[in-house]
Order: C-alpha cells, then structure tokens, then sequence
C-alpha cells in the first residue's frame, strides 16, 4: 500500500465504479491527485425512470419474478450452516440436486437475489423489494452472528472447501465464484438500497476472508486462483472504497490471478481454450483496481482484454465463446453448428467491464459494443411470457432459445439474468460537472440533481428511428447536452426546438450547449441503414444489422409447443428440440447482399431477400423479438 493508494482510496477513482444511490460522500475528489479525471459519472438507479417501452415491460417480468421468489429458500442452508433451523425448504436446481452438487454454487442465487432487489428498489421504488433486501440481510446478520469467524455460506459441507482451498488442497467446485456473489449482493444492497447492515456483514465476511488467507504464500495464492473465483478482486478493491481501509485493497491485489494479468498487461492474449466467465469478472477487477490504484498494468489489461474479446472473439451479437470457452479466432466457423456459444453470463459480465472502461475513457467503440450487446445479448435473453432467462444462445442455424425453470434451475444464467432487467438505468445517460450524456435511446426520465434538471427522452427506437428529449428546469440552466452518435449512424441529425444543431459530433457526440429553459426540445433522427458483417475470421458467412439491431431469418416453429423451451438443465442445449430447417444459402457478392433485400413497408424492422435465397428466400427479423422461434443468424454466401 503506497501514499498513492491511500489517496486513491480515499477519492479519485473510487467514486467511478461505486457512485451508487446512498455512497454520494464518496465522490469527493481527491485534491492535486495526478490521476487523470474520471470522464463521466454515473446516475444513480434512483434518478433514472423507465417510461413505456419493451424495456420498462422486461422489468416488470424480472420485478414479477423476483417477487415469486421467496426469501427464506434461498437462505435455507445459510441457517443450517449457521447452526439455526431452516425456515422453508431449499430450492432445487444449482443450489442443492444432483448433478450440481459437485460445482459448490449453493447460495449463488442469494447473492445475485441481492444485487437484483437492490437495484430493482432503485429502479422503481418498490418498497417490497427494499423489504426484501432489508430481510435478507437481517438474516444473514444473524446467520454471521451464530457462526463463528464471521463466513456465512451455503455450502452443503459448510466452510470445507474454502478451507481445502487456502490449505493448498484440493478443493471440489468453485467456492470463491459463489462467495464472490454473496459479497456482491452485500455491497449492493448498501449502495442500492442503502442498507447499513449490509456493509457491517460484507465487511465482516471480507475480514474473514483476510484472516484466512493471510498465511497462504503468494505461490499458494495463485495456485487457487487457477480455479474459478468469480470477481473477488473487484468486490474486496470496492469493501476497501465503502469501510475506507486499505487493508481490503491488499487482498484485492492478492485475489488478482497473474497467469492472465502478466501477459494481459503486454497485450499478449492467452484467452485460447480458457473458460470465458471466469477470466472476464477478473478483467473486471482489474479495471477496478486500475480506478482504486491508477496502476497502469491493470489498466493496460482491462483494456487489451476488453479490445481483443470484442474485436476479435466475439459474434454479431455481442455474445462470445462455445460450450463456455474462448476458442481460437480463425476456428469460428467450425463452432458456428453449436447449440452451446454465447453464455449469457459472459455478455453480462462484458457490459460491466464496458460500462467501467467507458466511464473511465469515454470513447465511441466501447458505448457502440454496449448497445449493441444490450440489444442483442441481453434484451434477447429474457422470455417475453415467462420472464425466465437464457443460457447459452445458440448459433446452431434453425435452434431456439431455451431458458430456465422458475423454481428448479437457478443457474448462473439466472443470477445474472435477474440483474440484467433490474438495471437497464444504469447506462442510458452518465453526467460529468457541467455535462448530461445522453447515451442510448430508451424510453426513460433522468433527475440530475445537482442542475435541478429533469430530461424525460420518449422514443419507440429502434422501432422507430428517432427520439425526443423534453428538458424541465427549476430555473434556466447552463450545461452541455451530449448526444450519443453511433458508430452506425453517421447520418444523425439533431434539431434544438425545431431548428437544425448544425455542430458536428465529436468524440462520439453531439455537444449542445446552451443556457436550457423548461419546454425545451431535442428531437434526434437516428436513420439506420441495413448492412452485413463477416462471420471473423471468414468472408463468405456473413450476418444482418439494421442500425444496432442484428436480424435473424424466421424459421418457423418446428417441434416447438408452449413451454417446450423452458428447460431444468442447461446442458441440454443441443441435444433436445433438435428439427434441420431448411437454411437457404444466399447466393451472389456479400457486398450488394444489403441492396438486394426489402423492408417491410407495414414493419421496418422486417427485411425480406430478394431472389438473393436458395432455394428460397428468407424473412428477416430481430433476433431479440425470435423468442419462441427457430432462427438462424449466420448465412452461407455461395455463387450466383
Ligand atoms: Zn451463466
């Protein structure tokens, strides 16, 4: 721990990744610091509002959902670890049958229950959410309060094999990715929804942490850090940031796993073969720690990493990986009959690391790869009737998406699918002193406080090609107003109460400054323009985009019935609702493909080819909207 550290710790960066609803003191920055300045700020969840759209209805089926869970399941093998009888019987699934068992994820969901209630009470103020939380961590308080040494866990044997891993032995699943979630859920019920007990636990749990680990050699450190341990990293660098001591920061550097950082850190990549969302939370970290320490190697590596999963390894959607794994580059057409690519968690966890490098170095790719991958990732990933999530989205031509059971799953998928839709907030618009970024175009209200400025954006984008901003101020003020211009719309136009802003976009946007009055209006065109892009690492498989929105060919539904699709086990992926729909191949050159394809006059989201399809043509339409359809993502461009 430097001076350099203690300063950080105390101000600069750390307000970046933990500016939440209750942690305001912690934007303070630190004086003569010689860190470059945070570029932007965020919201808190609390001033942002989802108005009516397709993303306000998937967060009222995630609240639904979280709603039907219920508390005292998820905590049953937290009190019987701690000694006190249960309250109601365990839930099924990864936290407590077979063939899960051996995987050590048992209490995964609380935590990412946590983290989802939390920022769904943000969200939207439901005060049966706060509620919830405020439950949880009553009991987990409890739960730490009989046990001894401060661990509250749910494993089936208890505290084993954390103990088996800081003891250098073997260690059966993955124990700290599971404790990882508990901490996460902790700390967000304390930034999200202000809970003060939440933080006394976390901090209590991390001091548990230290003091077991604290004889391991750094030898035997990393040999543990070989197996999965989730975003430790991150978590412990934010436990230091919220109680306001370094010793956390410490253990953060311990749990950070050199056989990545090293060679990430010299932008070499060694991410062939390995397990996809185990490196990315540790990325994750490392940018955190970056913000926490301003050490340029963890730096270098977030970004390095970040620039070669996205530019290099990922699909059209943003997903990456096959059967969870990052694969070489030039072998993505050999994976592409996989029903098993693009695991969900991996793009959620992409976001995250997207959200924290642009805050830091606001630049166009990071907010185009965000977009893009919330669309077609993570808005894709929730059943519109059922509101349960996906796992891995498959590229296999004529699959389907499957997601889990309400009661009898609880993957990681699910962890993080109830979070996706509790904070689609959380990147629409960020601020810096005297700026508002106006970052995606989703239907959503934003308080900037400190301006006394309320911007209410209404769109139906993408549906339609455009959004409006309204400006409300409490008295006129000065500030700039950023417009996000995509990668893909080089055509934007942005009107100022009804009159052209003829400045041109800089640094990805549009700047507006003016002195604002109340009635205001912005209106933006965002005219999209239909175009393929290459398969990596090929030139004749390409795939469909329309503005940010990847399209998929409809393939009818084959096989499928009401509730087909809604599995137990993840792993049957592939091996079920298995139908060889017929896929034409596209003939003719990739380069006119776009021309030679229709709109829809009555849809301008649907495309059609246009004798361009052998045998026939192809309908196309947004993947997000496929969900109970066979689709195909991927075409075979052949000759003419
Ligand atoms: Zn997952």
């Amino acid at each position: 721990m430097t001076r350099r550290d203690v300063l950080r710790l105390f101000g600069g960066g750390t307000a970046i990744a933990l500016t939440g609803a209750f942690d305001r003191t912690l934007s303070a920055r630190a004086p003569a610091d010689d860190a470059p300045p945070a570029k932007l700020s965020p919201f808190s969840l609390q001033d942002v509002r989802l108005l009516e759209g397709p993303f306000l209805d998937a967060q009222k089926r995630d609240l639904a959902y979280l709603l039907s869970l219920q508390p005292d399941r998820m905590l049953h093998n937290f009190r019987v670890n701690a000694g006190l009888e249960p309250k109601a019987p365990v839930y099924g699934g990864w936290e407590s049958e077979e063939p899960w068992v051996e995987i050590r994820c048992h209490g995964h969901t609380l935590g990412h229950y946590l983290s989802a209630a939390s920022m769904m009470y943000a969200s939207t103020g439901d005060e049966r959410m706060k509620q919830r939380v405020d439950q949880i961590v009553g009991e987990l308080q409890e739960c730490q309060r009989a046990s001894r040494g401060g661990l509250v866990c749910a494993f089936p044997d208890g505290a084993a094999q954390l103990g088996n891993a800081v003891a250098g032995r073997r260690f059966i699943g993955v124990p700290w990715y599971t404790m990882h979630k508990i901490f996460a859920g902790l700390r967000d019920a304390h930034l999200h929804a202000g809970s003060a007990p939440a933080l006394d636990v976390l901090t209590k749990l991390a001091d548990w942490t230290a003091a077991e680990t604290a004889p391991m050699s750094d030898e035997q450190f990393q040999r543990m850090l070989d197996t999965e341990h989730g975003g430790m990293n991150e978590v412990l660098a934010d436990v230091a940031a919220l109680s306001r001591d370094p010793k956390y920061l410490a253990l953060a550097r311990r749990f950070c796993h050199e056989a990545v950082l090293a060679p990430l850190s010299e932008s070499r990549d060694p991410l062939d073969g390995l397990h996809a969302n185990t490196q990315i939370p540790k990325a994750v970290g490392f940018q955190r720690l970056f913000d926490a320490t301003g050490e340029d190697r963890y730096g270098r590596a977030a970004r390095f990493f970040w620039q070669t999963v996205v530019e290099r390894r990922s699909f059209v959607t943003g997903g990456h990986g096959d059967n969870e794994h990052f694969f070489p580059p030039a072998d993505f057409a050999a994976h592409l009959p996989s029903a098993k690519t693009m695991e969900t968690c991996g793009t959620h966890n992409m976001l995250r690391l997207t959200r924290m490098l642009f805050m830091n170095a606001p630049s166009a790719a990071y907010a185009d790869y965000y977009e893009r991958a919330l669309y077609n990732g993570i808005f894709a990933s929730q059943d519109p009737a059922s509101g349960m999530n996906t796992y891995f989205q498959a590229t296999r031509p004529g699959y389907v998406r499957l997601y889990h059971t309400p009661e009898q799953s609880f993957w990681c998928c699910t962890g993080t699918g109830i979070e996706n839709h509790a904070k689609y907030g959380d990147s629409i618009y960020f601020r810096t002193a005297d700026a508002l970024q106006v970052n995606l175009f989703i239907a959503s209200a934003v308080t900037w406080r400190e301006k006394g400025l309320t911007l209410r954006q209404t769109t139906a984008f993408p549906e339609r090609a455009n959004s409006r901003l309204d400006v409300r101020v409490e008295r006129p003020v000065h500030a700039a107003l950023n417009v996000r211009q995509p990668g893909w719309c080089p055509a934007m136009a942005v009107h100022v109460n009804g009159r052209r802003w003829g400045r041109a976009a800089a640094d990805g946007h549009v700047s507006i400054e003016r002195e604002w009055r109340s009635g205001d209006v912005v209106e933006i065109d965002l005219p999209m323009t239909l175009r393929v892009e290459p398969l990596p690492g090929t030139t004749d498989v390409v795939a469909f985009l329309y503005g940010p929105i990847v399209l998929a060919g409809r393939l009818g539904r084959e096989g499928l019935t009401d509730g087909s699709q809604i599995i137990v086990n993840e792993r049957q992926s592939g091996s079920m609702l298995n139908a060889r729909p017929e896929i034409p191949v596209l003939v003719g050159d990739a380069a006119s493909l776009a021309r030679r394809t229709r709109q829809d006059p009555r849809d301008p989201l649907t495309f059609r080819t246009d004798h361009a399809g052998r045998p026939k043509d192809v309908e196309l339409g947004p993947y997000y909207r496929l969900a109970h359809e066979r689709y195909n993502l991927y075409w075979k461009i052949g000759p003419a």
